[in-house]
């Protein structure tokens, strides 16, 4: 393949319309057609990256095996594709200032007077085009996050449009997503904030090419044509995108409406291939028809917004998929944890995972689910500070270190079985300063990790700054919690079991920024597979009664 072909997508009259999985859907239906594809999300706001930002503000932070804190639709995309993305997929205004401002310093600019146009959007346009280079995808598709009109997309509209030109138009594209609304008491859906929408992305010079129309409910050949003709698209370029009840229905939903044909055809690409999804199908076959069903108490203090946990989430379907099992998640806020409501809030679950998190809210409520978990023999995965926290309940209640802690809670407590490592005591910004990343961890035998993984080497992907502190591993190992994994280099321990627990693991790491639908991740997969257990015993014993 000569050129690299550019696909960009942008967002009209509302946010939240989904663009993230559309532009997974068609990544992977062009992926299954043989096209290497990568994605990368513009995002326009002023934070550097959102490491530093609260899950309340845009829901998790995603991790890449690079260690670059990104935007949660970089989940997505992994998890369509089954393909790593890196710190280059994901790029804030606050980065292209930022590294705009660095060269005015090192006086790069040459006494020029620096603007938003050209060094903006010449920055922006070099970090689109950077995916593009040494040829090794075919198509990169570039999400701009927020809707067209705000002021601040401004500056990625520009470059879009000088792109465009630039690099002709069979080599870029635009894919414009809005929203069809019905409303009921007209009992009709309505075109014309799509119209507004397209009209303002042309007040920026920038023409849509093809519709993607969010609806709630089927678009008639009628409003397909009104579309088509008042926008200034073909009408094979209106494509309809209803509802679906799981996002993994998206790709075959934009294949029946033919996304992936306009788009092939309008960037002069050979249409003679069908998409091979016979692995995607596969998984949705099983996602669809569970043999069983499972409940799960995902236990943090993010809880009210689902999109704080969306890898964690995910990740449960995949391992459900592969389980045959359908697994229903109860979001329980650690805050409304104590031990009297413990008994109400997860005797009935069968299993529990405690979630990362920062800070002191709710990690007490944490504690007294892992000592409930623990002691009840109830499947359990610790994950990052969910780790930390059954490393603490476990130095607390079995080796009556009582106020054992971390010193992110405790700065003071006598008993730091969760610590600072030296390097991190140094640190004064918290922005990207975390352990991220991809990190090797070495597995040992005769462990629920070796089952689980089937080798003793792993990289894990990491966010965090506090670690098990280790001189308290003899204690810790000699009363029953064990030290599964180790970083090799740096003797870190990355996992933590309970010998006499029929599944208890606690990982410093975050398996879930891992799973995707072709690979879904074997910790998920074996907890949910304990949990399944652990309900059919359940079942069994109430039924022997
Ligand atoms: N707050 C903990 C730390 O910094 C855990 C972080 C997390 O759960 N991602 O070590």
């Amino acid at each position: 393949m000569a050129e690299t072909k550019y696909i960009f997508v942008t967002g009209g009259v509302s946010s939240s319309l989904g663009k993230g999985i559309i532009a997974a859907s068609l990544a992977k239906l062009l992926q299954a057609r043989g096209y290497k594809t990568t994605i990368q999300k513009l995002d326009p706001y002023i934070n550097v990256d959102p490491g530093t930002l609260n899950p309340y503000e845009h829901g998790e932070c995603y991790v890449t095996e690079d260690g670059a804190e990104t935007d949660l639709d970089l989940g997505h995309y992994e998890r369509f594709l089954n393909v790593n993305t890196s710190q280059a997929n994901n790029v804030t205004t606050g980065r292209i200032y930022q590294s705009v401002i660095e060269k005015e310093r090192r006086g790069e600019f040459l006494g020029k007077t620096v603007q938003v146009i050209p060094h903006i959007t010449n920055e922006i346009k070099e970090r689109v085009q950077l995916l593009g280079k040494n040829h090794e995808y075919d198509i990169v598709i570039t999400e701009i996050g927020g809707t067209v009109g705000d002021i601040e997309s401004l500056p990625y509209i520009e470059a879009v449009r000088q792109l465009k030109w630039e690099l002709g138009d069979d080599n870029a594209l635009v894919i414009h997503l809005t929203l069809v609304p019905f409303l009921s008491a007209a009992g009709e859906l309505k075109t014309k904030p799509t119209q507004h929408s397209v009209k303002t992305l042309m007040e920026s010079g920038l023409r849509a090419d093809i519709l993607v129309c969010r609806t709630e409910h089927e678009l008639s050949d009628d409003i397909r044509r009104k579309l088509a003709l008042f926008c200034n698209v073909k009408q094979e370029a209106v494509i309809q995108s209803i509802d679906a009840s799981t996002i993994y229905d998206v790709p075959n939903m934009m294949l029946q409406e033919g996304l992936d044909t306009v788009t092939l055809k309008k960037l002069n690409l050979p249409d003679d291939t069908t998409p091979n999804l016979t692995q995607w199908n596969e998984f949705l076959k099983r996602h669809k028809n569970p043999k069983h069903e499972v409940t799960i108490g995902l236990i943090g203090k993010y809880v009210e917004l689902q999109d704080s946990y969306k890898s964690i989430l995910e990740a449960f379907i995949h391992a459900g998929a592969a389980n045959e099992v359908k697994v229903k998640v109860e979001s329980i806020h650690s805050e409304f944890i104590n031990q009297s409501t413990i008994q109400n809030k997860i005797s009935h679950l069968d299993g529990i995972l405690v979630a990362p998190g920062f800070g002191e809210r709710g990690v007490e409520g944490k504690i007294d689910a892992v000592r409930f978990a623990r002691e009840h023999k109830l499947p359990f995965l610790g994950i990052c500070l969910g780790m930390q926290m059954a490393v603490i309940e476990f130095a607390r209640n079995v080796l009556q270190l009582k106020k054992a802690n971390s010193t992110e809670m405790d700065p003071n407590t006598p008993h730091p079985v969760i610590d600072l490592m030296k390097e991190q005591k140094e640190i004064t910004h918290l922005g990207g300063t975390m352990r991220l990343g991809s990190w090797e961890c070495t597995v040992k035998d005769d462990s629920t990790a070796k089952e689980v993984y089937g080798t003793n080497q792993i990289f894990e992907r990491h966010r965090h700054r506090y670690e098990y502190n280790n001189q308290y591993t003899t204690q810790m190992e000699s009363h029953g919690l064990k030290s599964t994994g180790v970083n090799p280099k740096t003797n870190l321990v990355e996992i933590v079991e309970i010998e006499d627990h029929p599944w208890f693991v606690g990982v410093q790491y975050h398996p879930e920024y891992k799973s995707t639908v072709a690979n879904p991740h074997p910790l998920f997969i074996a907890f949910i597979k304990a949990a399944k257990e652990y309900s059919q015993k359940k079942n069994n014993a109430s039924l022997a009664q």
